[in-house]
C-alpha cells in the first residue's frame, strides 16, 4: 500500500522559513570542497537552501547565511553565482 510521501522541507538561509525543497535553490558543497548551485537537488554533498527570492538572497548575504550553514567562509563568488541565478530566473 502506497502512502503519500511528505515533501522534504528545508529552512531557507535567508528568511529561515521551512519550505518544500523544490521551492528552494540548493547550494552544494561537493566532497572536493567546491561550491555549486544544484538545480536538481540530487548531487551528493552538503547543501544549504535559499528561497527563489532576491530578498532572501540579500538577507543571506547580510547575515552570512551560507557561511553559517557550511560553518566556514564561503567565497563571495558563491553569493554572486546565486545572484546570477536569481537574475536568470527573473527574480531581480
Ligand atoms: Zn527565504
Amino acid at each position: 500500500m502506497a502512502s503519500v510521501r511528505k515533501q522534504p522541507q528545508r529552512a531557507c538561509i535567508g528568511c529561515g522559513q521551512m519550505k518544500d525543497k523544490k521551492e528552494l535553490i540548493r547550494v552544494l558543497r561537493t566532497p572536493e570542497g567546491e561550491f555549486t548551485l544544484d538545480a536538481t537537488g540530487r548531487k551528493n554533498g552538503r547543501g544549504a537552501y535559499l528561497c527563489r527570492s532576491a530578498e532572501c538572497l540579500e538577507r543571506a548575504v547580510k547575515t552570512k547565511g551560507l557561511d553559517r550553514s557550511f560553518k566556514m567562509a564561503v567565497p563571495k563568488e558563491v553569493y554572486e553565482a546565486l545572484r546570477e541565478e536569481m537574475k536568470a530566473l527573473g527574480l531581480c
